[in-house]
């Protein structure tokens, strides 16, 4: 019996955990600027140069100490000021469990804020990363009080929630700028839409709420590209909501002649660029989601 492309995925994702590192590694390299900064912000001026616009992200997540969630910080901090004098794009993207929300809530805001004081004086933009639905809340509650101490502060919404569209209504009234997602991690079925074209009726439903609000700003992330086309459409018929709104994309996910096509019709298009050396969490999880990226070789 032939072999189909979906079959060979489940194979791929049932072997993960035993595949060596360095395997994962080499695979995982596309979806990576690098190890250090110098490296990410290299990529963002080639970014730049095709006219796309960058978040950068410190890989880690999960910290198991306050002092690594200081050390996570620290490189924030130093990122937002070699963004700064480096003239590229100032935007980055923090997750909390990074900076110790699992251990230690305040510390962990104590660090956040570290982060967001030093943003507010060279005027980067921050976006809280939305990790499971077990601090959900917490990541909300926590942006909430980032924008207090810095107002250009976002986070992401998850369609894969039920919750999402109600807490979509609630966030566009306080005029939030949010990237909207499916959501990446699993979910139970309580708690989360599991059939892929209701998870897609929830993006469509939460970005209608989000375009048709006039105080809120859109980060549609997705490399969904019949989703993408319905969610043109919807912003097709708003024309008040042209500056917005923008596409997201994770650098390495093959979509670039898409990404082009936005991009010739004026539409702002980010990419959202990890680096660092603790790559392999988050290099497993796109694995897993998308097992496919193992037949995808090199970053074009
Ligand atoms: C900029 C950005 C930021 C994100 N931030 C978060 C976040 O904070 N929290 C969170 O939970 N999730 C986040 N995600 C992940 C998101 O929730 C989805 O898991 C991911 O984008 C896949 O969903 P999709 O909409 O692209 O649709 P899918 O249906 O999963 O993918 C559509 C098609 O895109 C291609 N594709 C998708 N992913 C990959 C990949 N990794 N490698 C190769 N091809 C791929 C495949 O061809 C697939 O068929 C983010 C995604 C982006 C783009």
């Amino acid at each position: 019996m032939p072999i189909s492309a979906s079959m060979l995925s489940h194979v791929i994702a049932a072997v993960l955990p035993v595949v060596p590192k360095s395997v994962i590694g080499r695979v995982a390299r596309r979806y990576i600027a690098g190890d250090s900064r110098s490296q990410a912000i290299a990529l963002l001026r080639t970014l730049g140069v095709h006219g796309f616009v960058s978040t950068v992200d410190v890989l880690g997540e999960d910290t198991t100490s306050m002092e690594q969630a200081t050390r996570a910080a620290s490189e924030y901090v130093d990122l937002i000021r070699d963004l700064a004098e480096s003239g590229v794009e100032r935007n980055v993207s923090l997750k909390l469990s990074q900076f110790g929300l699992r251990l230690d809530e305040a510390g962990a805001f104590a660090e956040l804020r570290r982060v967001l004081d030093v943003a507010a004086e060279n005027d980067t933009f921050v976006r809280i990363d939305m990790e499971d639905s077990s601090v959900t809340d917490l990541t909300l509650d926590f942006y909430r009080r980032a924008r207090e101490v810095w107002p250009r502060v976002g986070t992401v919404v998850q369609a894969r929630l039920r919750r999402t569209v109600l807490d979509v209504e609630q966030l566009a009234k306080e005029g939030a700028n949010l990237r909207l997602c499916k959501g990446i991690y699993k979910e139970p079925k309580a708690l989360a839409h599991l059939d892929r074209e209701a998870i897609r009726e929830a993006y469509l439903d939460a970005a209608r709420i989000l375009l048709q609000e006039p105080s809120t700003y859109t980060g549609l992330a997705t490399h969904d590209l019949p989703l993408t086309e319905r969610v043109l459409r919807e912003i097709d018929k708003r024309p008040h909501c042209s500056n917005r709104y923008e596409f997201q994309a994770l650098i390495g996910v093959p979509i670039r002649t898409h990404l082009l096509r936005l991009r010739q019709r004026n539409i702002k298009v980010r990419l959202y660029v990890p680096y660092g050396a603790d790559w392999y969490a988050y290099s497993v999880r796109r694995l897993k989601e998308n097992p496919d990226m193992a037949a995808c070789g090199t970053r074009a």
